[in-house]
């Protein structure tokens, strides 16, 4: 955008009025190559002084109340044409008629006749002025319009070269750092929406073109993070001569604030809402009593849909849901658009702290119904967090943190779940993040153990193995356990390298006891999870652990959860097939407290199967948990998968196991997880293994 270059306002000479003397000194200033307009009407002279705001004015006086005088009076009043140079020209040896012209305002006189060169010396010496006060002006205007709009950023753009001065503030607003390089107009008109940058460019071609006199749009600008924010952009131009614009300035507004609905459904936005929420705050605080809180709703598996049926069709899933909700509310209660996916409600007067969830509910009745659009039709089902206000909350960010909290949670359950914060799911989210900084730590400075619980063949009653179970031996907390820590490796990726860690460990014992003489089918139990089982190197880790530390075939056991083993029943075959071809048997652990099936269980290259301890708890209490594990053993039987039962705490439990034809063994009756060198003796020393430990 490049209006060409055009001769600065400066250049420009006004010789004004009628008689000889003047037509001379035109005829001198032309000649010499300075651009030069000749007006013979001094009215004329003074329209155009107005409408160009700078030039270098000459007139021609006769008397001290000569018109042309008058003239200069009013000028100097005029705020436009305060700074403007003018120049009387008068016959020579008028002395008095100079000082009266100097009073009222002119800069400078010339005598007529003259000796041309003076004349031209000092009508440029009065242009090189004219040029220093004209950056001056530029300056001040620059300065009162950032003085007008602390909060505005400034622009400011010179045409004949296509530089753009954008002043911090400018930058600020949209993200930007002082470095960053913006310098011409087209990089600030990249920046503007597609559905206003045509909008914008012909405002700005208008103003240019002289057609509107002041440039004013409103579009949305992106900012540094990619998002786009709602800018008033105000901006007039100054002129030469000729009528081109030379220079356009003007100010940058952030007006997103204003911009208060959500274009898709006419719903108050977040802007609303952080407000609304905000001066329930305050309510509450007067009132000394919380009765308000809000409700997250989230449409779930939207991602699905959008790839399914377009941006468009699910824009018109969320406007319909919208109203079915609006339909529901109280009048008391405001639903805010926060985005595509996401809505609001923000539940004002609260009877009994149940409301939420009642409301909740409602909407969940309301919005859950199909809806059909077009052809097609789609049924759609809400995740739900859900947080009241207290007085605890300062502004309206942290509630929204807390119902965002409680949405999560209710994630984790899977679609079409509801949850509502409570103030210790906040505690437990910071220890697990503490936990998190630790346990980056913990591998480096070898503060995790392994420990070696047994595993009994019941029959005859002999040691048959030992399952590895981590420890974490935390310098001020004690030892922690897996249960504790082991999710947190999990959700961060730490778990790779502390699964590798525990897999070597194991490997190194299981090597050192067979050394010294183990039972040769003496084997080891190692737990893997479900990242690990997901990570590409699960089976590389193995195959160089084993090439590390050799052991007999079938020594290494791995222990994969159903839970784990379900998230993707195609890949964890093809991973427990390669470990199997590794010389590893395969356990499912914590069997029954997943959702696996027979056919499941039948795909998978499977050896042992190991009943989760609360089954094995629920066997002493009623009738129908022994006969649930019964029924466990049997069909592992006819699957051909050897049994290991968990948490055997008691001699009974191990008498109806055995009763049952459960082939093994786990758990404090035969020794809890303890390091190495403390079953040296059952090894070694024919120690019996029991309740003693
Ligand atoms: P798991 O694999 O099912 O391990 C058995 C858990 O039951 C162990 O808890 C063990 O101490 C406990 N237990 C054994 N016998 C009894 C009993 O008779 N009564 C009772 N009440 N509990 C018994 P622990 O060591 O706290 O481990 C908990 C879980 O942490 C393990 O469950 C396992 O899923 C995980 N874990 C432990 N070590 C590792 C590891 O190295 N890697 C991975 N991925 N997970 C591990
Ligand atoms: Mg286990
Ligand atoms: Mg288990």
């Amino acid at each position: 955008m490049n209006a060409g270059i055009a001769p600065a306002f400066t250049d420009a000479i006004i010789v004004a009025g009628q008689g000889q003397a003047l037509d001379d000194l035109f005829a001198v200033l032309t000649e010499t190559g300075l651009p030069t307009e000749r007006v013979a009407d001094l009215i004329e002279a003074e329209g155009q002084i107005e409408e160009r705001g700078q030039a270098l004015l000459v007139l021609f006086a006769a008397s001290p109340t000569d018109e042309a005088l008058r003239m200069v009076t009013r000028l100097r009043k005029g705020l436009n044409s305060a700074t403007l140079p003018i120049v009387v020209l008068m016959a020579k040896g008028r002395e008095e008629l100079m000082v009266r012209a100097l009073e009222v305002g002119a800069d400078d006189c010339l005598e007529t006749p003259a000796y041309p060169p003076l004349t031209l010396a000092r009508i440029r010496a009065l242009m090189g002025r004219l040029r220093e006060m004209a950056e001056g002006v530029d300056q001040r205007q620059r300065f009162d319009l950032v003085v007008r709009g602390a909060g505005d950023g400034i622009w400011d753009w010179r045409l004949t070269d296509d530089s753009v001065y954008f002043s911090p503030r400018w930058r600020e607003l949209l993200g930007y750092q002082p470095e960053d390089r913006f310098s011409a107009m087209d990089d600030w008109l990249a920046l503007v929406h597609p559905e206003e940058s045509e909008m914008v460019k012909r405002e700005m071609r208008n103003h240019l073109e002289g057609i509107s006199l002041a440039f004013q749009v409103e579009c949305r600008l992106r900012h540094k993070s990619q998002s786009y924010r709602w800018f008033l952009i105000r901006g007039t131009s100054q002129r030469d001569p000729y009528g081109h614009a030379t220079r356009m300035a003007g100010s940058l507004t952030d007006i997103s604030e204003r911009k208060l609905t959500d274009p898709m459904t006419g719903l108050p936005n977040r802007i609303v809402l952080y407000d609304r929420i905000n001066q329930a705050i305050i309510k509450t605080r007067r009132r000394k009593n919380s009765n308000y809180g809000i409700i997250l709703l989230q449409i779930d598996r939207y991602e699905t849909m959008r790839e399914a049926y377009g941006q468009s069709f699910c824009d018109n899933v969320q406007r319909v849901v919208a109203q079915r909700i609006v339909g529901i509310l109280r009048m008391t209660d405001t639903l805010t658009i926060m985005s595509d996916t996401t809505m609001c409600i923000l539940v004002d007067v609260m009877r009994e702290d149940t409301d939420l969830v009642r409301v909740a509910q409602r909407v969940r009745g309301a919005a859950e119904e199909p809806v059909s659009l077009g052809e097609e039709s789609v049924m759609l089902t809400l995740s739900i967090g859900m947080a009241q206000g207290s007085t605890h909350h300062i502004g309206a960010d942290e509630l929204i943190k807390d119902a965002t909290a409680a949405l999560n949670k209710a994630r984790q359950s899977g679609a079409g779940h509801e949850a509502v914060f409570d103030p210790d799911m906040q505690r437990r989210a910071r220890d697990r993040l503490r936990i998190e900084a630790d346990l980056h730590q913990a591998l480096r400075r070898e503060e995790l153990r392994v420990f070696w619980q047994p595993i009994v063949e019941l029959g005859r009653n002999r040691l048959a193995g030992f399952e590895a179970l981590l420890r974490w031996e935390h310098p001020t907390r004690g030892l922690i356990s897996p249960l504790e820590f082991i999710p947190v490796a999990e959700e961060s990726g730490l778990i790779v390298p502390i699964g590798k860690f525990v897999l070597r460990e194991a490997l190194h014992q299981a090597r050192a006891w067979h050394e010294a003489g183990a039972p040769r089918d003496l084997f080891v139990s190692v737990n893997v999870s479900s990242r690990q089982l997901d990570s590409p190197d699960l089976v590389e880790a193995v195959t160089a652990a084993l090439s590390d530390h050799p052991v007999p075939v079938g020594c290494l056991h791995i222990e994969i959860t159903e839970s784990a083993v379900m998230r993707d029943v195609g890949r964890s075959q093809d991973v427990l097939k390669q470990l199997k071809a590794l010389g590893c048997h395969m356990a499912l652990d914590d069997f029954g407290t997943g959702h696996s099936s027979l056919s499941l269980l039948q795909r998978l290259p499977l050896d042992y199967v190991k009943i989760d301890r609360s089954f094995i708890a629920a066997m002493s209490g009623e009738f129908s948990g022994e006969s649930m594990v019964g029924a466990i053993i049997q069909i592992a039987k006819i699957l051909r998968l050897t049994v290991i039962a968990e948490g055997i705490e008691a001699e009974a439990d191990e008498l109806r196991l055995r009763a049952l034809g459960c082939q093994f063994g786990q758990g404090y009756r035969y020794g809890k997880p303890l390091p190495a060198p403390q079953w040296q003796d059952v090894l070694f020393a024919n120690r019996r293994l029991g309740v003693a430990q």
